[in-house]
This record gives C-alpha cells, structure tokens and sequence, in this order.
C-alpha cells in the first residue's frame, strides 16, 4: 500500500510551505497531535495555560515579525477562548492565524463534546474563515488563511477543522500534489495602487504648508518603513508625532519629535500626513477641537477602506514603504526643507523645551511611598543606562501605562507594545512572552498595572518555563484605581460590607507568584530597593517579576478616558 500522511502531519507540512514558523496555543482533544506534528516539522510551539494570552501571543508575534503566527485551540470553549486574541489581532490589524480543532461532523447538531458553530463564532473577528470537510481541502485552506492574515491590511484569519478530518490521512503522493497546487495558486489580497496625480496632489499640499505635520503609527512599524519615514522627515524638515506603539519608530529624542509638544502640533498643524494610522479615538478623530477644523490630511494606508471612511483631502492608497518612497523620490527632484527657524519648527521646539523640563521637574523628586512619576524615573534611567540594543517595553495598565508612555524614552523600531487599538487589558504577559521568542537577542521589560498583569499572572509559569528574559514590574496599588475612592455615603445597601469593586487584596505578593515555579522576585517601595532590583534582573535576564508598592491613592483614570467612566 501507498505510504499514507496523517492530517495533522499535512497541516503541519502546509503551514511550514506557507512560511509559518511559530504556533502559540494550549493543546487537548482533538488538536495534541496537530501540535506536536507542527514541533517535528520545524514550527516552535510555544504552550499556554490559556487560549486567550495564547491569541494575544500570537498577535504581538505578527506585529513584530510582519508574518502571521498560528494561535492553536481545542473546540468549543477554547475556540471562545481564542476569540480574544482573534480580534485583537483585527482590531490592532495584526496577522495572526487561529486554527480549532472542532467536533465530528456527523455528531454536529446533537450536543457532541465542545459542539460549538466556530464559523459563525469568529464572523466578526476575521477576515477569512474556512472550514474543511475532508482532509484533501487541507493545503488549499492553509494557505488561504496564512496569505490573507498577511496581506493587504493584516488581520485575523481562521481554520476550522473537524476532528474526523484530523483523524482521515491520504496517500503522500497525493498529499505532495495538493500542497503543490496549493503553493502555485497562493493568492494575496491585491492593492490598488497609487497615482502620479494623487502623488502630485499630496506633494502640493504638503509643499504649500505653513504648519505640517506628519503623524504615523503601528501600520509604519508593520511595514518595517522607519528608513523611508526617517527621510522623509530629514528631507523636510516636518515635525512628526508617533502614536503610541508608533513611538521608536524615529528615536523620541530626534530633533523633530513634536511628542511633548502633542496638543500643539495636532491642534494647530495646518496639513498632517498620516501614515499607517488610522483616525480614531486615539487620534481624536481628525476632528476639533483637538484638530483644528481646517486642517487638510494626506492619509497613506494600505486599506482602501480606510481613506473612504475617513474622507482626507488625499488618500494614497498602498505599502507605506512604497508610497513614502515614491514621495521622497519626488521630494528629491524638487527639494525644500523648513528648517530650524521656521515659525512653525521653533513653537515646537520652543513647547517641547517647557513641558520636557516642566515633566522633569515632576520627575526628579522622590516620592515615597511611590507616586507613579518616580518609580518610572527610575526604571527610564535603567533602561537607558542598557544602551542599544534598547529592551522591548511592553505596557498596560490605566494611570501605569500612560505615565510609562510620557516618561519612557524609545529609540528602536517595535521596541513599544501596549493595549493598543482596543485598549485592551489582559495582553500584558502574553505579549511578553511574543517579544522575547520572535527577539531572542533582547531583553524585555513589562511596566503594567496590577490589574493588567492579574488577567493572565498565571502566565509567569510560560515564562518561567521557556526561561524567556523578561522582567515584568507590577505597580501594585491595590486595585482597578487604586484604593476604595467612593464617598462613604454612596456605600449603602445589603453588601457594602464587601470590598469596592476597584479594589484587590491590599499588599498582594504578586512576586511570590513567580517564585512559585522557580522564578524571582522581588518586593520594592523605595528608590534604592527598585534600583538595585532593576540592576539585579536586567543583568541576570531570566524571568523575574518585581513588585513596586504604590500609593493606593496616587494617580487616577487616564486624562483620555476620564470623560467615560
Ligand atoms: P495606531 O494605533 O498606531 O494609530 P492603527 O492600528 O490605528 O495605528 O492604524 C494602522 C493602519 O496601518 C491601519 O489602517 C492599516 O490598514 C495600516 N497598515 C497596515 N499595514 C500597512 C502597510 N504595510 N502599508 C500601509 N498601511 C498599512
């Protein structure tokens, strides 16, 4: 008889030809032998506690790499599970592949075990799904999801696999025809591309600005485009301003960063060029008062969708590397460049001087018990003090992760990750353990909030087991916002007896947690205890996880957000 290939060595086989090279997931029935068929065929199987930091995982790697990563569950609720790193992925327009096991096919219908329509689950979250029905629509299907996730605007993609499908196999003659087939027929998503009039046009408007600006977020990052942007910006003379995970794209310390000058530059910029970020909440919409109501965009985005809803007065469509690389060609031709005492470059200038230094003299007092001002000082001031290659930061958390945005410094292309688009919590140690396997050769440090690093602490173990170099420090004030903030007469009723809902237990040793599994940690809440601790663990580069006290009263909800709560 013909030698015969199992289905889950035949997925694993499509996913290494279609490029994929690591899975994060948490396996059971019926995906155990699909995991450990991907690890013999090359793919790193990184194995969670739970699908959600998994998904979250996976969609930090695809951000960092530019390729999706697979996210692997089991059925039914673990399928749910994954859902959370799913659309995280679509909103933060990541790649990532989800892959479920799901029930029998003939047993769909009459409560078989984790029966659960996953199709009609992931709808929102994706923008191709796919189930196969039999083992022969394997290669085709992988490969669907993998170049979809990845092209175009990237994004959530989804496999649904039944487990009688994972259990069929065929012969290896016909497997090899059908992942051939499968690999000449790759289809990705096409892009329109930009016109030399809509260049013209941008380059005019651009040209004839008195206040430009260019803005740029993670989509840049995605599309590895900082040398183009980095020219473009030089050959200018534009101030810029990046969004928060667009930070490092350009060092924050480069002469043109408009980032402490931010209400300035967005408020009074006549033309903004945005590139690789959309404008939504995070950047107020493009809309006043923020902005003012005049200002003319150029908005460069690979998805056509994205210049229709936004309406800019020029939308080039297409890979921001190509289309900046285009500007800058014609910029050549035809050079101009504000320059340092142009009116526009010195108010800027002149704003980021006064509230640098107004934020430094905030900074440099040490205030004990811990405000969130100088404990982040002192974390600046060691990461610094590493030098390049600079630690990945991963950040989440209300008060911890917008003071971390103020007062760290970033240098590097993809060194800032937080919760991004959606705000969501939760993705702190999942993204943590992302960073430290797509770059082994860097550190990475987690600033997070107690409440963030609760959703997924568990996670310390992945951490602890993988022996992945990452300190993460927990600012620990004892709840959601810290301490009880409610006025005792709204505190009535048959339970106000029971803890506020902001709060947690008060001094949790979060840093034992670690050590629970052979991790260390550490207990700080004066300045000399965080420094000699951040010395320790950046030099040991093992996981660790340090525990800073904070004033349960200090800090309250972020100066964004503070209008919907
Ligand atoms: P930020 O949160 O930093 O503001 P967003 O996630 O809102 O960034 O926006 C990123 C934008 O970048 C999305 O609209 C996405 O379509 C776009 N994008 C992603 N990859 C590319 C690429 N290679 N070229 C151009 N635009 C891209």
């Amino acid at each position: 008889m013909a030698e015969q290939i199992d289905c889950n060595l035949l997925v694993a086989k499509a996913l290494t030809l279609a490029g994929v090279t690591h899975m994060f997931g948490v396996v059971g029935i019926p995906v155990t032998s699909l995991a450990t068929c991907s690890v013999a065929s090359g793919v790193r199987f990184i194995a969670f506690h739970n699908e959600q930091s998994a998904g979250y995982a996976a969609s930090a790697f695809g951000y960092l790499t530019s390729r999706p990563a697979v996210l692997l569950t089991v059925s039914g609720p673990g399928a749910v599970h994954g859902l959370a790193g799913l659309s995280n992925a679509s909103a933060n327009a990541w790649p990532l592949v989800m892959i479920s096991g799901s029930c029998n096919q003939f047993d769909a219908g009459r409560g078989d075990f984790q029966e659960l329509d996953q199709i009609a689950a992931v709808k929102p979250f994706v923008k191709f799904s796919v189930k196969v029905k039999d083992i022969r629509e394997i290669p085709s299907s992988v490969f669907g999801v993998v170049d979809l996730a990845g092209s175009g605007r990237p994004g959530g993609c989804y496999l649904d696999i039944p487990a009688d499908v994972l259990h069929q196999s065929l012969p290896e003659s016909e497997a090899n025809r059908l992942l051939n087939e499968a690999e000449s027929n790759r289809k990705l998503e096409t892009v329109k591309n930009v016109t030399n009039d809509e260049i013209a046009k941008a380059i005019s408007v651009i040209r004839k600005a008195e206040r430009p600006l260019i803005v740029f977020g993670k989509g840049a990052g995605l599309a590895r485009a900082e040398d183009e942007i980095k020219m473009l910006v030089e050959r200018t003379g534009i101030p810029f301003l990046p969004t928060p995970m667009g930070k490092g794209l350009l060092p924050d310390t480069h002469e043109l960063a408009a980032t402490a000058a931010r209400s300035l530059a967005i408020g009074k910029c006549d033309v903004a060029v945005v590139i690789g970020a959309r404008l939504n909440w995070l950047l107020h919409f493009g809309e006043p008062p923020k902005w003012s109501k005049d200002v003319k965009f150029v908005i460069i985005d690979i998805d056509e969708g994205e210049i229709e809803l936004r309406k800019p007065y020029v939308g080039l469509v297409g890979d921001v590397k190509r289309v900046v690389n285009v500007l800058n060609k014609e910029i050549k031709d035809d050079p101009f460049c504000l320059g340092r005492s142009h009116p526009w470059i010195e108010a800027i200038t002149s704003k980021v001087k006064e509230n640098v230094s107004r934020m430094e003299a905030q900074l440099a007092k040490d205030v004990v018990p811990f405000n969130f001002l100088t404990p982040m000082r002192i974390i600046r001031d060691a990461i610094i003090g590493l030098g390049s290659p600079a630690p990945i930061l991963v950040s989440e958390g209300a008060n911890t992760m917008d003071v971390c945005r103020s007062v760290l410094v970033q240098t590097e292309p993809r060194t800032r990750l937080d919760a991004g688009t959606w705000g969501t919590m939760g993705v702190g140690l999942g993204y943590c353990i992302a960073v430290a396997v797509a770059s082994p050769d860097r550190l990475v440090v987690a600033v997070e909030g107690d409440s963030g690093f609760g959703f997924s602490a568990m996670e310390v173990e992945t951490l602890v087991r993988y022996q992945l170099p990452v300190v993460v420090i927990v600012f620990n004030n004892g709840g959601v916002y810290g301490a009880d903030r409610r006025n005792p007469e709204d505190i009535t009723g048959p339970y106000k007896d029971d803890p506020a809902p902001t709060s947690f237990v008060p001094g949790a040793a979060y840093h034992l947690l670690i050590e629970a599994f052979g991790g260390k940690g550490y207990l700080v809440g004066t300045p000399d205890e965080l420094k000699s601790a951040l010395t320790e663990s950046f030099s040991a580069r093992k996981p660790a996880v340090i525990n800073v006290t904070i004033d349960p009263f200090a800090g309250a909800e972020s100066g964004r957000m503070q209008h919907k709560n």
